[in-house]
């Protein structure tokens, strides 16, 4: 896998745009295939990327699109910041156009200047699971990773790596 460098969201959007013609046609054939060893392969990507690529280095994704919330979420962090639920929910989260529970503002009130998450060991469920490149059945997130690749180096790398080696 090639070296990971940071990029910004503008920046990833040109890369995937000059390699949107040649990953097409891999991620539709992924997506027909199926193939069984395709988990092991990004899953094994994923480890490698991490290994040598840290998030502290970057943060794209608390600064550009912050989590989905669920209520639990909302409950654990309330409690960790000792607000009552609805002071928590007054002060940071709006219910967006599809009725999602979502921070109010970008990039994410709990993010700090040196990329560190303040709740870290609270954070969302989201945010532990992106970018989903450690899920089983990969095949069912091709799309979605495609769209990551515009916020996320290293899912960017992770679908090259796939088009480069099919
Ligand atoms: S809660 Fe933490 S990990 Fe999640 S978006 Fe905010 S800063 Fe990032
Ligand atoms: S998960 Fe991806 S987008 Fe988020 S901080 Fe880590 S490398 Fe950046």
């Amino acid at each position: 896998m090639k070296k990971i460098i940071y990029q910004t969201p503008d920046e990833l959007k040109i890369r995937v745009d000059r390699n949107m013609k040649e990953l097409l046609p891999v991620i539709r054939q992924l997506k027909k295939k199926k193939p069984p060893q395709l988990d092991e392969k990004v899953h094994a990507l994923h480890e490698e990327a991490f290994d040598n690529f840290s998030c502290l280095d970057c943060a794209n994704c608390c600064k550009t699109i912050g989590p989905r919330l669920i209520p639990a979420d909302v409950e654990r962090l309330a409690r960790y910041l000792k607000l009552k639920v609805a002071d928590f929910e007054a002060q940071y989260i709006l219910s967006d156009e599809d009725g999602d529970l979502v921070f109010k503002s970008h990039p994410c009130p709990f993010l700090m200047p040196d990329n560190y998450c303040m709740v870290y060991e609270q954070r969302p469920r989201a945010c532990r699971e992106y970018p989903h490149t450690d899920r089983k059945r990969f095949y069912q997130i091709l799309d979605l990773s495609l769209r990551n690749c515009e916020t996320c180096p290293v899912v960017c790398a992770i679908m090259e790596e796939l088009k480069e080696n099919k």
